[in-house]
């Protein structure tokens, strides 16, 4: 984390105001508590912790009172020390000090003893001593001790400094108590804030408190992103939480999307453990499943695990036909429906008409109403300025030919050009004035006032005929920000055309064939997209999880009484509450004859149960040996519930 200079503006101006305010420029520019100021800034863009502390020393011997800003200076320093990374302010700042790359980073352990450096650490970051962590620590809690006792005002970057001081000593309890502090100071935490507690506790394996972190922060609107729900995810793995790991599959369907592989890699090793294989409904209600999907718009149905046994795990790919060419279910394609893609619509218009001066955006909505309905958009300037810094229509037009040539009516695209790109002076030559010309006398062209952001215009034509938009933007800047995460990241995805050139002519990327996003079927598989540089990689790789055993799955028609049964003897055997269950998908069942596999159940319940109870009081893991080495012996599972 670079120090965040924003978060001190309003800091500044008070500091001003009350300490230097009445003084004359050159006496403010002299004064010690200007002078201090400048000195710590010059040591947070050389990252020079110790010079900060001795300036800070110094200070407290001569009496000068700090401010906010100093402190907040002193403390990121310090904190940063400690943790033993200190990232010069000049590089910028991010917003995550302590998960990195979707790696969990354990400073402790990782900068402890070892003499190479980390793989995380960019060039411009100063990885310092063991000394100087150790003196960065106690002089930071001695900064914050002097800074509450003066009753300095705390802010959000003040109190996750201290966090981050608490983290690097392991204390996950006080890096949690300085976010929970923000709020009654009337203070929005960050995401970052939460990094500290939550970094502490996932890798100390409490994962109860590292929920009650991820509850605090929902309560306070802030979403945790892939890293926080990565690290989430590993913890529960490693609790065997099947329970949080489900939601935590759907967190990350709903706001990730398609995975990275270091989270790929945490969920096949969940569906790998031994606690997966034993999560499960046996019975389904396939038509409360179906209903559930339905309602969900496609792809998860969110009722909990289905299916028991075993998991098979297989990297693949899915066809053009949105087949998987591993499993051969069809992934399902999650679209908007009309009455979402119209409140959709009605969001980006009411956007835009607010930005957009002179009623462009109104002028706009009529011209729609008039010349449309299109089947495909172009984002003129996109296409025009592909390659090369240099506007070319020659580009544009070989687009919307081909892209003609897609559609059903062979109807022109809609062409939105802002209107400097138009009538500026290079556009005066005859070939290019031409095919503007072209464009206009087609009704194809929407030239963009002055003043105004082309992309509100493109983006809202394209929601509001449902059709196609070809750009190679891929929507992440501030202006489709405002647009939130509920229906934008779907409507991109089934109307985005990518294109490149292949010489001259245009090569197009269609949407792809299914819903690139994390799915669940109505049978409790899974198939979970994993995210590769270009969006449009028609190559992507996907995992497909299925229960190995594909009677795992069974409709109540067929489902059997045998577990009922031995749940009841289990019981009168061993006059407690401790339950066994055997399950025996590994069995048959389909073939009609339901004798033969019953006995053969039978048989096997009873070596397993003479075989964990007869140890059970003397030890709790010769116990678990016990039923792995019966399941081996049976090549099942047994379902222990405590
Ligand atoms: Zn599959």
């Amino acid at each position: 984390m670079g120090f965040d200079s924003s978060s001190l503006k309003s800091s500044k101006t008070m500091e001003n105001n009350s300490v230097v305010g009445k003084k004359s420029k050159k006496d403010k520019a002299n004064s010690p508590v200007v002078h201090l100021r400048v000195q710590l800034d010059m040591c947070s863009k050389r990252g020079d912790v110790m010079g900060a502390i001795q300036l800070y020393d110094k200070a407290i011997k001569e009496g000068i009172t700090m401010g906010q800003y100093h402190y907040a200076v002193l403390l990121y320093l310090c904190s940063s020390a400690a943790m033993g990374i200190v990232q010069p302010a000049k590089s910028g700042s991010g917003n995550r000090p302590v998960l990195n790359n979707g790696k969990l980073v354990d400073f402790d352990n990782s900068l402890a003893n070892g003499s190479t450096k980390p793989y995380y650490l960019e060039d411009d970051e100063i990885w310092v001593s063991e000394d100087v962590k150790k003196h960065a620590l106690v002089k930071g809690f001695e900064i914050y001790e002097t800074m509450c006792s003066n009753n300095v005002p705390m802010n959000e970057a003040t109190l996750t400094s201290v966090a981050r001081m608490a983290m690097s000593m392991g204390d996950g309890d006080m890096a949690f108590d300085m976010v929970k502090q923000m709020k009654p100071l009337g203070i929005n935490p960050r995401l970052r804030s939460y990094g500290p507690a939550l970094s502490v506790f996932c890798s100390t394996g409490d994962v109860n408190k590292a929920f009650e972190v991820e509850k605090h922060m929902l309560e306070h609107g802030v979403q945790p992103e892939e890293p926080e729900l990565e690290a989430l995810l590993r913890v529960s793995v490693e609790a065997g939480k099947g329970d949080k790991v489900y939601y935590l599959l759907h967190k990350l369907r709903t706001s990730v999307r398609k995975i990275s592989p270091s989270t790929a890699d945490i969920i096949v090793r969940w569906f790998e453990s031994k606690a997966a294989s034993r999560v499960g409904k046996r019975r389904i209600d396939q038509k409360l499943i179906k209903e559930a999907i339905e309602n969900a718009g496609g792809g998860w149905h969110g009722q909990g695990w289905l299916g028991k046994g075993k998991w098979s795990i297989s990297y693949t790919v899915v066809g053009d036909d949105a087949l998987c060419k591993c499993c051969g279910d069809k992934l399902a394609l999650i679209d908007l429906d009309p009455i979402e893609t119209e409140k959709f619509a009605e969001s980006v218009a009411s956007i835009a008409i607010k930005r957009e001066k002179n009623f462009s955006f109104q002028k706009f909505q009529k011209w729609l109403d008039y010349y449309g309905p299109f089947e495909a958009v172009v984002d003129a300037a996109n296409v025009g300025l592909f390659s090369q810094k240099r506007f070319m229509p020659s580009k544009v037009n070989a687009v919307v030919n081909a892209i003609r040539q897609k559609l059903p009516s062979r109807r022109w695209p809609l062409i939105v050009l802002h209107n400097k790109r138009i009538t500026g002076r290079k556009m005066d030559e005859p070939v290019k004035k031409a095919l503007i010309e072209k464009w206009k006398n087609a009704d194809a062209l929407y030239s963009t006032p002055t003043g105004s952001n082309d992309d509100w215009y493109w983006l809202y034509a394209a929601i509001k005929f449902k059709c196609l938009i070809v750009t190679n933007d891929e929507m992440r800047d501030h202006t489709f920000q405002l647009l939130g995460n509920e229906f934008f990241p779907k409507w991109k995805e089934r109307h985005q055309v990518h294109f490149s050139f292949s010489n001259t002519s245009p090569v197009f990327y269609m949407p792809p064939p299914c819903s690139v996003v994390i799915q669940e079927s109505e049978k409790g598989h899974w198939h979970i997209p994993i995210a590769s540089e270009l969006d449009y990689d028609s190559e992507r790789t996907w995992l497909c999880i299925r229960r190995a055993n594909s009677h795992a799955v069974k409709e109540d028609s067929v489902a059997i009484t045998e577990d009922s049964q031995s749940l009841n003897r289990n019981k009168e055997h061993t006059k407690s509450t401790t339950q066994t269950e055997v399950n025996s998908n590994f069995l048959p069942l389909n073939n009609g004859n339901y004798d033969k596999p019953q006995k053969l159940a039978e048989e096997m319940y009873k070596n397993i149960t003479s075989i964990s109870f007869a140890s059970v009081s003397s030890d709790q893991h010769t116990v678990l040996s016990e039923i792995e080495t019966a399941e081996m012996l049976g090549n099942c599972v047994i379902d222990f519930q405590i």
